[in-house]
C-alpha cells in the first residue's frame, strides 16, 4: 500500500448565493495584499524577514478592529493559509527558484482560499458543502476517496466557482506488467510522437490552433470597444496608454467580451487535457513500457515557438505518469544528452553530422543503411530504454 495525495474537483451550482463566495475570496484577496505590505513594511524596519507566527498572531489581534474585520470573513484558518502561502513565497525566493517575492496584486484576479479542518462541512449524499455557514451545492461528478486534508474554494476567469478536494489516497501499489515496448521521439514535423514503425506513430490535436480564428474575431470586438471607450491617449514608457471615457470595469459589454474570451480560453485547456488523459489511457493499456525522451522544454520553444505550447507536452508527461502507475506500466526517461538522432540503429555508428535538425534523412557511412531521422532515433531511445531496464 502506498499513500498518494490526489485532488478532487468540482464546479459549484450556479446560484445568487455565490456571490458570498466572491465577497470572500475578495476578502482573502486585501487580507493577501495587507500582509504584503506588512513583510515590507517589517523588512525596512528590521532589516529582517517577518516570520510566519508573528504574522499570524499580528493579524489575529487585528481582526478584532472593525477597520479589518473583513480578515475573519473568510475563516479563522483561510487567514493563516494567507500568511502560509506569502511565507512559502518568500522562501521560495530566497532558494532563488523565484525571481521575485510575492507581491500585491489586483484582489479582482484573486483565485482562491483554503480552508483546513474547520470552516467547512460536507453532505456528500446531497452533493452539498457548507462554507463559512452557508450551504452551497455542486455537481457532483464522481465519489471522493480518501481523508480529506484541506479544501479549496476557487474562481476561475470565467468567474465559475470550484470546490478542490485535497485528499490523502491509499492504494494499493501495482507491480510493473509484461507485454509490448515502444520508445518514442518527439518530431515535431509529421507526427507528434514518432514511434519505430509508422502505425505506431500517435498525433495530437492542436485545440489552441483549431481555435484561433475565433479568438482572433473575439480579440478584435473587444479592441473595437476599447477603442470606442478611449477619449485620448497619454504617453506611458515607450508607448501611449489610453485614457477611458468610462472605468472598464463599469463598461458591461466589455465585461462580457472578456468573459466570453476567457470561456474559450477555459474549453481550449479543458479540450487538450480530456484529450491528454483518454491518450495517456490509450497508451498504457497498449504497452507494458514506454521510453521517451527527457525533454528541455525551453530549448524546444525557442526553436518551435507557440506550437510546443499548444501540445502541452509537460502536462502530458505528468498524466501519462500518473496513469501508467496505475496500470503497471513502466516509463522510461532517457537523458536529454543521449544522441538519439545522431546513432546509427543497426551499427551503432555516430554520425555527427546530424546534430543539424534540417537533416531529415540520412544514409549511414558505416553499413550504408538509409535512416529517416525521427523513426532511427526513436528506435534507438527504445533500445537504451531496454538497456536502462536491464540496468536496473
Ligand atoms: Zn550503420
Amino acid at each position: 500500500m502506498i499513500t498518494i495525495i490526489k485532488t478532487f474537483k468540482f464546479k459549484l451550482y450556479q446560484s445568487h448565493r455565490n456571490k458570498k463566495l466572491h465577497r470572500q475570496i475578495n476578502a482573502a484577496g486585501l487580507t493577501y495584499n495587507h500582509c504584503v505590505k506588512l513583510h515590507k513594511r517589517y523588512y525596512r524596519l528590521f532589516h529582517k524577514t517577518l516570520n510566519k507566527a508573528k504574522l499570524q498572531k499580528h493579524m489575529t489581534k487585528l481582526k478584532k478592529i472593525p477597520k479589518f474585520n473583513y480578515f475573519a470573513e473568510f475563516g479563522s484558518q483561510a487567514m493563516q493559509n494567507v500568511a502560509e502561502r506569502i511565507d512559502f513565497g518568500y522562501k521560495k525566493f530566497f532558494r532563488k527558484e523565484n525571481k521575485r517575492p510575492p507581491k500585491c496584486r489586483k484582489v479582482s484576479k484573486t483565485k482562491s482560499f483554503t480552508l483546513k479542518q474547520s470552516g467547512w462541512k460536507l453532505d456528500e449524499d446531497n452533493h452539498a458543502i457548507t462554507i463559512n455557514g452557508q450551504k452551497y451545492r455542486y455537481h457532483k461528478s464522481r465519489e471522493i476517496e480518501g481523508t480529506i486534508k484541506t479544501v479549496t474554494i476557487k474562481r476561475d476567469a470565467v468567474g465559475d466557482i470550484y470546490v478542490f478536494f485535497v485528499c490523502q489516497v491509499e492504494q494499493n501499489t501495482v507491480i510493473p506488467r509484461l507485454g509490448k515496448s515502444i520508445g518514442f521521439d518527439f518530431g515535431l514535423k509529421d507526427h507528434i510522437l514518432v514511434a519505430p514503425t509508422e502505425e505506431d506513430d500517435v498525433d495530437m490535436p492542436r485545440f489552441f490552433q483549431q481555435n484561433r480564428n475565433k479568438l482572433k474575431k473575439m480579440q478584435k470586438k473587444v479592441s473595437r470597444k476599447l477603442l470606442a471607450n478611449t477619449d485620448h491617449f497619454v504617453k506611458k514608457g515607450k508607448g501611449l496608454a489610453p485614457v477611458y471615457k468610462r472605468p472598464i470595469h463599469e463598461c458591461k459589454n466589455i465585461q462580457k467580451c472578456f468573459k466570453e474570451q476567457a470561456r474559450l480560453h477555459r474549453r481550449i485547456v479543458n479540450q487538450r487535457e480530456a484529450y491528454h488523459w483518454h491518450l495517456a489511457y490509450e497508451l498504457c493499456s497498449r504497452y507494458a513500457l514506454i521510453s521517451l525522451e527527457s525533454l528541455n522544454m525551453k530549448w524546444m520553444q525557442m526553436g518551435h515557438g507557440k506550437k510546443v505550447g499548444d501540445y502541452g507536452f509537460s502536462e502530458f508527461l505528468i498524466i501519462l505518469k500518473y496513469v501508467a502507475s496505475r496500470c503497471g506500466t513502466t516509463i522510461i526517461q532517457i537523458d536529454k544528452w543521449y544522441p538519439s538522432s545522431q546513432l546509427c540503429h543497426d551499427c551503432g555508428y555516430q554520425n555527427k553530422h546530424i546534430k543539424d535538425v534540417r537533416i531529415r534523412e540520412w544514409t549511414c557511412p558505416k553499413c550504408g543503411k538509409y535512416h529517416d531521422r525521427d523513426r532511427n532515433a526513436a528506435i534507438n531511445i527504445l533500445k537504451e530504454g531496454l538497456r536502462q531496464l536491464k540496468a536496473i
